[in-house]
């Protein structure tokens, strides 16, 4: 009979001191004492020193970035990627059309139709960033803050914008470039002669 009190006791003795708390924080409420309504509000982003060294900010999990200008698409990030969450898609152009140069003077031979990185499936490992010649897939921030100040944050309402598309190309473009098949060539070949 003594234990059936002792435990009432003790279960409004506990309601009594969690009521106690919630009422304190009800009526000592202070600016900055709630929960942050997230992604509307966010707190100042640390200036420096959240444990790591500027200079290894891009080697630890802020945004992947890709500057698509500068891709010739040769595939190697995505061949290097060991979950698959990088899509490249390319197509040939018609002979001696001029497509431009990336920034180290490399000759752009290929269209990049699609260039898709799917943040929901990436793992931060970073393993995509070194074989590219043109560096133009890296973590943002820190040696790359040239590139792209640090980003890190991701919230998203819809999943599906977590799949990044880089690619800038229109379906004009893939019409103009398109390569006709070779009797179709010939066809035109015999009309303008
Ligand atoms: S960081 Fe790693 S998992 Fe993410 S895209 Fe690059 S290689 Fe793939
Ligand atoms: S390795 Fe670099 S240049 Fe090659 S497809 Fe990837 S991002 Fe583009």
């Amino acid at each position: 009979m003594s234990k059936y009190f002792h435990d009432l006791w003790s279960a409004i003795f506990s309601s009594m001191v969690g009521m106690g708390i919630t009422l304190k924080h009800m009526f000592l409420i202070r600016k900055g004492n709630v929960t942050l309504q997230y992604p509307e509000e966010k707190w100042p982003r640390p200036e420096r020193k959240i444990g790591y060294d500027l200079k290894d900010y891009n080697v630890i999990r802020s945004r992947l970035h890709h500057n698509i200008d500068d891709c010739t698409g040769c595939n190697k990030c995505a061949r290097a990627c060991p979950v698959g969450c990088i899509k490249v898609e390319t197509m040939k152009v018609p002979k001696g059309t001029d497509l431009g140069t990336t920034s180290n003077d490399t000759i752009k031979r290929l269209l990049v139709t699609r260039f898709d990185i799917d943040m929901t499936e990436c793992m931060y490992c970073n393993l995509c960033t070194y074989p590219c010649p043109e560096e133009c897939i890296f973590m943002t921030g820190g040696p790359n803050s040239s590139k792209h100040p640090l980003d890190y944050e991701y919230s998203e309402y819809d999943r599906r914008n977590l799949v990044f598309n880089f690619a800038k190309v229109t379906q004009e473009e893939i019409d103009k470039y398109t390569i006709p098949p070779p009797e179709e060539q010939q066809k035109d070949e015999v009309e303008s002669s």
